[in-house]
């Protein structure tokens, strides 16, 4: 099938469903500047003492060496912008194609396009919030105790102050029993997108899915169910399939 076909196809898939969503990984916000941190050679989670850092227990026990690791990376993921992928999956719901977009991404950068219904089952950057008493904190606050070389950030109430996000070892975050809970109620298609679907939990939900439509670099486990496989980059492909969606008949 010619690449033209194969965009055909997945348009209209996605005309034809009725409850479609797109499931994301770090390969749709690559072209934001932001690396797919499991992709070999590059980015923080390919250097395994690194990786070791980014846990509960790191944050507990030595946790401004916690900040000092992972504050600047935030920071560059606060000020990355949407990329044409983000826009099109936005318009795609927008449309009334998509009905909402589950996303193993931190960085925020889907509510930042204009997705409504956003599931981010690894939480996310837009504040910190206090490990004790749950109250929400400014990044600020972070950025303030760097620089006076007090970190970690703390509460009033004394406890530390922590990214919202998914460490290794801790539970999911509350969008993904969410995202569980629609899913559940029927997903005749998904629009898989710059995932390896290799990262569980998040990716056992899309096997509420009926069909595929897969945009990814690489080949992922669901190739051989998926109805449209479309190689290359998010960028590139996403802005193409929602042309194709406007001008299908
Ligand atoms: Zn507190």
């Amino acid at each position: 099938m010619s690449m033209d076909q194969k965009l055909s196809k997945a348009a209209d898939l996605l005309r034809g469903s009725s409850r479609a969503y797109a499931f994301t990984g770090a390969g749709v916000s690559t072209e934001s500047g932001i690396p797919d941190f499991r992709s070999p050679g590059t980015g923080l989670w390919s250097n395994p003492e690194l990786l070791a850092l980014a846990t509960g227990d790191v944050l507990q026990r030595q946790p401004a060496r916690f900040y000092s690791v992972f504050l600047p990376q935030w920071l560059a993921y606060q000020r990355a912008e949407p990329n044409p992928a983000h826009k099109a999956i936005a318009e795609l719901e927008a449309l009334g194609r998509l009905s909402g977009v589950v996303t193993q991404n931190i960085d925020g950068l889907h509510r930042k396009a204009g997705s409504q219904v956003v599931w981010e089952v690894h939480g996310h950057l837009r504040h910190l919030v206090c490990g004790s008493c749950g109250a929400p904190a400014p990044f600020e606050a972070a950025e303030d105790a760097m620089r006076k070389d007090a970190l970690p950030p703390r509460c009033d109430c004394g406890g530390v102050v922590r990214p919202d996000v998914v460490l290794f070892g801790e539970a999911m975050a509350p969008d993904f029993e969410r995202a569980l809970a629609a899913l559940r109620r029927g997903c005749d298609l998904m629009l898989v997108v710059g995932s390896s679907l290799t990262v569980y939990p998040a990716a056992s939900l899309v096997r509420f899915a009926d069909a595929f439509i897969i945009v990814n670099c690489d080949p992922t486990p669901y190739d051989g169910q998926a109805a449209v496989i479309l190689h290359g980059s998010a960028g590139r492909i996403l802005p193409e399939l929602l042309d194709a969606v406007k001008e299908a008949k």
